[in-house]
C-alpha cells in the first residue's frame, strides 16, 4: 500500500499543471518557436527509480468497487493526502503501450482492457516513442484513468466504471492568434521566410497556395517580396503550438502582385484561396506537382537513358532529392496506387471525366493513398524515389486527357471557380476584415491582438 507514497510529487505536479492552465493566458504574448513540441511540456517528472522499480505488490485482490469508487472521489477533491497517485508515462523506444503501462505500475489485467477500451478511439498500435499518457492509480494500484492526447485538440479518456474501462473523447480548448511576417527574397522565398521567423510548415503551406499561380523554379527573382498572415494555435495553458491557416499571402515578383485570401464561399463546406477579383486560386491541375523540383527531361522524342533508342517521352521528369513530397496535381479519386513494372511505385489519380495524372518511380507512398480514396490538390500522395527502370532518383509525371498523354508543361489549364454576385459581395466584406486584421498586426510588432476561435475579440 506504500510503495506509492513516493509518488506524491506526481501529485503535485499535476496539481501545478493544472494551476499552469490558468495562468498560462498571461503567457500566450511570450509563446516562442521553441515550444513546438507539441508534447513539451515539462510536466513529466522523471527520475532514475521509475525504470528501475520493482513490480507493485499485489496487496488487494478484487478490491471491493465501493472502495474504489471512494479513491476518485478523493482524486476529484485534489486531497494531496490521499494516497492516490497519477503518474505521467513516456512511451519508450521499443515500448507498445502494453509495455509502457507495465513499466509503470499497472497490473497486466487492468492495462490489457484499458487498452481494449482505448483502442476504439485510437490506435493503438501506432503509438509512437515519445507519446505522453497519464495514468492514474487508485490506493490499491487499481489502474483506474488513464488519458492520452490524440491530436493537438483531442484528449482521449479511459475511465474504469463499474461495468470495465470507457473511453471517451474530449475536445481541448485553444486560442488562436495571427502573426504577420514579409521579407524581400535574395537568395530563395524559403530561405527569406525563414529569416523572417515563418516555421518551416507555414513556408511549405505558402508555396502550396501560390504552387497555381507560380512556378517556383522560375518565376523567383532577387527583390521579390513575400507577406504572409496566418494563424497560430494555442493550447488554453499556451505550452502547446500549432501553426493554422494562412489567412492571407502576397507575392511581388518581377514587380507585379499577387494576393490571395482565404475565404469559405458561401454554400460551400471548405475553405478555399482566392485572389482580389474573386478568382479562385486552384485550377484543374497544379502546374507541377512538386516543389524544388528541377525539371530533367521534357515531353516528346528522346533516346531513353536506360533503353538507348529513341523513343517518345510521354510525361516530364522532375529531378528531386529522394523523400521530396509529390502532391495530387488536382483533386480525384486513386485509382491505382501499387508497383506498376518499369515505373516502380506507381500512383495514377483520375481528376474528372477528362483528366488523370500518373506519378512513377516513388521510393514510398503517402500516407493513406490507396485504390479508391479521395485526395485534394495539394495532398502528399507519394516521395520522389527511383524504384523501377531508373539511372537516378526522380518524379515521372503523366497527364492523360481523354485517354491520351499531353504534354503538362503546355497544358492549357482551366481555371476554378470564379466568385459572383452574392458570393463575391460576401467574399469583398472578408476581405476588408482580414485587411483591417493585418492593419493591426502590422502596428504591434510581431504577435497581435489574441482571439477566440469564434473571432471575439477577449484582448
Ligand atoms: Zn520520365
Amino acid at each position: 500500500m506504500h510503495i506509492f507514497k513516493e509518488y506524491k510529487p506526481f501529485i503535485y505536479g499535476f496539481t501545478i499543471f493544472v494551476c499552469g492552465l490558468s495562468i498560462g493566458l498571461s503567457n500566450l504574448l511570450f509563446t516562442d518557436n521553441k515550444r513546438s513540441d507539441p508534447f513539451d511540456d515539462d510536466v513529466s517528472i522523471k527520475t532514475a527509480e521509475d525504470n528501475n522499480r520493482p513490480a507493485p505488490e499485489p496487496v488487494i485482490q478484487n478490491a471491493p468497487e465501493e472502495e474504489l469508487r471512494m479513491s476518485e472521489t478523493l482524486l476529484l477533491s485534489e486531497d494531496s493526502n490521499t494516497e492516490v497517485f497519477n503518474k505521467e508515462i513516456r512511451v519508450k523506444r521499443g515500448q507498445g503501450l502494453m509495455d509502457a503501462l507495465l513499466d509503470n505500475g499497472a497490473e497486466r489485467g487492468d492495462a490489457f482492457n484499458a487498452i481494449e477500451a482505448l483502442s476504439d478511439l485510437y490506435n493503438v498500435r501506432k503509438i509512437q516513442v515519445g507519446q505522453k499518457l497519464t495514468a492514474v492509480y487508485s490506493p490499491d494500484g487499481t489502474l483506474t484513468r488513464l488519458e492520452i492526447q490524440k491530436d493537438f485538440d483531442h484528449l482521449i479518456t479511459v475511465e474504469q466504471e463499474t461495468s470495465g474501462y470507457k473511453s471517451a473523447v474530449k475536445e481541448l480548448p485553444t486560442q488562436t492568434i495571427t502573426r504577420h511576417a514579409s521579407g524581400i527574397i535574395d537568395d530563395s522565398l524559403f530561405l527569406a521566410a525563414q529569416r523572417q521567423g515563418l516555421p518551416q510548415i507555414v513556408i511549405v503551406d505558402l508555396i502550396r497556395i501560390f504552387s497555381y499561380d507560380v512556378d517556383f523554379q522560375r518565376e523567383i527573382r532577387k527583390g521579390d517580396q513575400f507577406e504572409v498572415f496566418y494563424e497560430r494555435i494555442l493550447s488554453e495553458d499556451g505550452r502547446r503550438v500549432q501553426e493554422g491557416n494562412i489567412l492571407f499571402a502576397k507575392l511581388v515578383l518581377s514587380g507585379k502582385a499577387v494576393s490571395l485570401y482565404r475565404h469559405v464561399p458561401e454554400g460551400k463546406d471548405f475553405a478555399d484561396y482566392f485572389h482580389e477579383d474573386g478568382q479562385s486560386s486552384k485550377r484543374a491541375l497544379m502546374k507541377t506537382p512538386i516543389e524544388g523540383a528541377r525539371l530533367s527531361s521534357y515531353y516528346g522524342n528522346r533516346k531513353h537513358p536506360v533503353l538507348g533508342y529513341n523513343r517518345m517521352h510521354k510525361g516530364v521528369d522532375f529531378s528531386a532529392p529522394t523523400g521530396t513530397p509529390i502532391m495530387a496535381a488536382g483533386d480525384g479519386v486513386i485509382e491505382r496506387s501499387s508497383w506498376y513494372g518499369s515505373f516502380g511505385n506507381y500512383v495514377r489519380i483520375r481528376h474528372n471525366g477528362t483528366y488523370k495524372t500518373i506519378y512513377a518511380h516513388m521510393s514510398k507512398y503517402g500516407r493513406g493513398i490507396k485504390k479508391g480514396v479521395r485526395v485534394r490538390q495539394g495532398q502528399i500522395i507519394g516521395y520522389v524515389g527511383a524504384t523501377g527502370r531508373v539511372t537516378g532518383r526522380h518524379l515521372h509525371y503523366e497527364v492523360y486527357m481523354n485517354g491520351k498523354q499531353v504534354n503538362p508543361l503546355t497544358l492549357k489549364i482551366p481555371s476554378g471557380i470564379k466568385l459572383k454576385n452574392a458570393q463575391f459581395e460576401n467574399y469583398k466584406i472578408a476581405m476588408t476584415e482580414t485587411n483591417h486584421l493585418i492593419a493591426e498586426a502590422k502596428s504591434h510588432i510581431l504577435l497581435t491582438k489574441t482571439y477566440a476561435r469564434n473571432l471575439e475579440v477577449i484582448d
